[in-house]
């Protein structure tokens, strides 16, 4: 009896902190989110060692005074929701008033706080007061009247800095000190050693480089979404002035160093590609409907710019990132048979419509919601985006060589950075010089797109190809190949039916397996490296996976600003595209990396592998070819199913035939 207590509030926050906050990255969410309710225009993130050292967020929103900012850190106090109505219509993107008490309970957090007045912060007269007897002081009284003076301005921005903040510590729940500070207008938040005093939960996080990329995708998600944020006092989106709907301007730096400058009055392109790269956003179709009180704007891959995961679907609700069942059923849906089945369009979807038509109240950290006419969505984005598809010419377009700008005297680098410029101008000499195409490139390339005779190569005919419907060999091995996808074999008693795709998946998997085992894969010089762009996060990731790249026979090099090249590539792969197999990896690495044991993500990567570099379905072979592949079938293991579990060939017996023409 009497074992049941009540939670004091430092256990309950700290509880509460488990859901909302479950590593850097949900601090870097949450105050960022609070700084773009607060109505900032800019905001700027430091982070420390992946963010396990220290967190900063500034942002020149509307401030704290001192009575708000020591209540901001208590359980449940927001200043976003106060009556029942409130919480069905919410414009803000916090509202559950947990998320700095959380914190504040896992972690050592400062926080200065200025707010604004309502002329914007300038207290005019009394600025002017402080200003004139600072200047009385200093006996500098005829600047004064210079009001434009860069003098004048500094000691302006002096007196405002120096009264009017006020500064609070909390460390792990107990408050430690508050009082006035200096500081400028707006508010700034400091978290630093997340997790000390809970070993339990700091074991649990990653390395620095990992914790970096789960931030900069949190800081990704706020940068796109806040694109389109409209102003939190509207009741419906509709309502937000267009001025208010540009992006903020924001930074994020690690370690001292800046990996992120977004400026407010870049387009939302120059946005991904700043955040992407231009590669993927040159390849973006736009589209915009507005039906049914659901305003809707995207911009979409094409189809042959498709993923191996769905990471690269960023879907928001009125400025909220959110992950919806409906709408991915309804992106898959657009993007029926232009994309294979297991692959996912590059998709950016703004959203936009009455926030009384959706409850956000479903999840604690407010990434699900729940739409109350949910059919009405997903069939006004399925025919936005569909009809847009259907209606575009998604013929993959020939690149035009870049145009070189000649660098005028002034702006030459000297010193240290003329390496640097060399590399910008090789990255420039390849990028003009590219092979046209994939064919091009296995031309050049010493080895042969699959190893047969030298019928296979480049220069077989299309006679050649076409007399693979021919029996070829003794009568009793009689083979053809049928819709360029299938290959069918008589055999002792009927025939098999090959399915050309998954046998040489098969047989290009077991090959890949035996040669990691015994050692690094075997691979050749590109005698042009194939480069690509590459976000500071996908560096990382190819960073932290060094051991295993280098182990599949991939050689990368940087090759000038945010670009890198692979210079050597494997030859078992050769039918890949080397930058495009690379992208891939770095995906599947990116979305598996963390949840996989290193055995099983390299068993992921050799099947991924061995996917992309397998004859497709659809492609002609001649008759070396289909003999190569019969021969290879012979000599590799399991191969009756492809490494995905589906069958590779189906068998038919004369007995089963006779059964059917009922001749028996
Ligand atoms: P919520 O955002 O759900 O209201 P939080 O715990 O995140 O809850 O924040 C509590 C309150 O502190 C907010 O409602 C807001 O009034 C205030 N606040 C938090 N961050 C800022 C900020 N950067 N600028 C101004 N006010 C802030
Ligand atoms: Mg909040």
């Amino acid at each position: 009896m009497g074992q049941i207590k009540v939670l004091d509030q430092n256990m309950i926050n700290m509880i509460a902190a488990g859901e909302v906050i479950e590593r850097p990255a949900s601090v870097v969410k949450e105050l960022m989110e609070n700084s773009i309710d607060a109505g900032a225009a800019k905001i700027t993130v430091a982070v420390e060692d992946g963010g396990r050292k220290s967190i900063s967020i500034t942002d020149d929103g509307c401030g704290m005074d001192a009575e708000d900012l020591a209540q901001a850190f208590e359980a449940h106090t927001t200043s976003k929701i106060k009556t029942s109505i409130d919480l069905s219509r919410i414009s803000t993107l916090g509202f559950r008033g947990e998320a700095l008490a959380s914190i504040a309970s896992v972690a050592q957090v400062k926080a200065v706080s200025r707010p604004r007045t309502e002329d914007g912060g300038q207290k005019t007269e009394d600025r002017d007061k402080n200003v004139s007897d600072m200047l009385k002081d200093e006996g500098r009284r005829t600047q004064y009247a210079i009001r434009n003076s860069s003098f004048a301005a500094a000691l302006l921005r002096r007196t405002d800095t120096q009264y009017e903040a006020n500064c609070i510590e909390i460390d792990c729940g107990s408050k430690s000190s508050a009082g006035p500070c200096s500081g400028d207008y707006g508010t700034t938040i400091q978290v630093r050693d997340l997790f000390y005093k809970l070993p339990a939960r700091r074991k649990f996080l990653r390395t620095a480089n990992t914790e970096m990329t789960h931030i900069t995708e949190q800081f990704i998600r706020i940068a796109l979404g806040s694109y389109f944020a409209v102003n939190p006092t509207a009741a419906s989106p509709a309502d937000a002035p267009a001025s208010s709907r540009k992006g903020l301007d924001l930074t994020l730096i690690h370690n001292g160093r800046e990996i992120h400058r977004l400026l407010a009055n870049q387009t939302l392109h120059q946005r991904i590609t700043e955040l992407f790269s231009s590669e993927l956003a040159e390849k973006l179709i736009e589209t915009e409907a507005n039906e049914r009180g659901i305003h809707i704007s995207g911009l979409f891959g094409r189809p042959d710019t498709s993923r191996t995961s769905g990471k690269f679907q960023y879907v928001f609700l009125n400025g909220r990132f959110i992950r919806d069942k409906f709408i991915s059923h309804a992106i898959k849906e657009a993007y029926r048979g232009l994309i294979e089945q297991n692959r996912f369009p590059i998709v950016f979807l703004f959203i936009e419509m009455p926030y009384k038509d959706y409850d956000v109240n479903v999840h604690p950290t407010k990434i699900e919601v729940r739409f109350y006419n949910a059919n009405l969505v997903h069939s006004q984005i399925l025919g936005c985006l569909r009809e847009k598809l259907l209606s575009t010419d998604l013929q993959p377009h020939a690149q035009l060589p870049i145009v070189a700008v000649p660098r005028t005297h002034r702006d030459r680098p000297t010193g240290t950075h003329r390496s640097q410029e060399i590399t910008d101008a090789m990255a420039e000499f390849f990028k003009k010089h590219r092979p046209a195409d994939r064919q091009e490139l296995s031309q050049v390339s010493t080895i042969k797109p699959y190893k047969a005779p030298s019928v296979m190569s480049a220069q077989t005919t299309a006679q050649q190809r076409r007399d693979t419907t021919v029996a070829i060999g003794p009568v009793e091995t009689k083979i053809m190949q049928i819709h360029d996808s299938y290959i069918v074999q008589q055999i002792q008693d009927g025939f098999i039916i090959i399915d050309q795709h998954a046998l040489h998946e098969r047989i290009l998997y077991e090959a890949l397996c035996r040669r990691m085992k015994q050692n690094k894969l075997e691979s050749q010089w590109l005698l042009i490296p194939d480069s690509f762009e590459l976000t500071e996060a996908q560096q990382n990731i190819i960073d932290t996976n060094r051991p295993l790249i280098e182990k599949l026979g991939i050689e990368l090099v940087p090759f000038g600003p945010k670009t890198y090249a692979v210079q050597a590539f494997p030859i078992l792969l050769s039918r890949a595209t080397p930058a495009d197999f690379v992208r891939d990896l770095i995906d599947l690495l990116d979305d598996k990396g963390t949840e996989l044991s290193a055995e099983e993500l390299l068993e992921e990567v050799l099947k991924m592998a061995a996917c992309k570099a397998a004859i497709k379905a659809g492609q002609k072979l001649n008759n070396a070819e289909i003999e190569q592949l019969l021969e290879d079938k012979k000599h590799t293991e399991r191969s009756s199913q492809c490494p995905h579990g589906r069958p590779t060939a189906i068998k038919f017996t004369l007995s089963d035939l006779e059964k059917q023409f009922k001749r028996t």
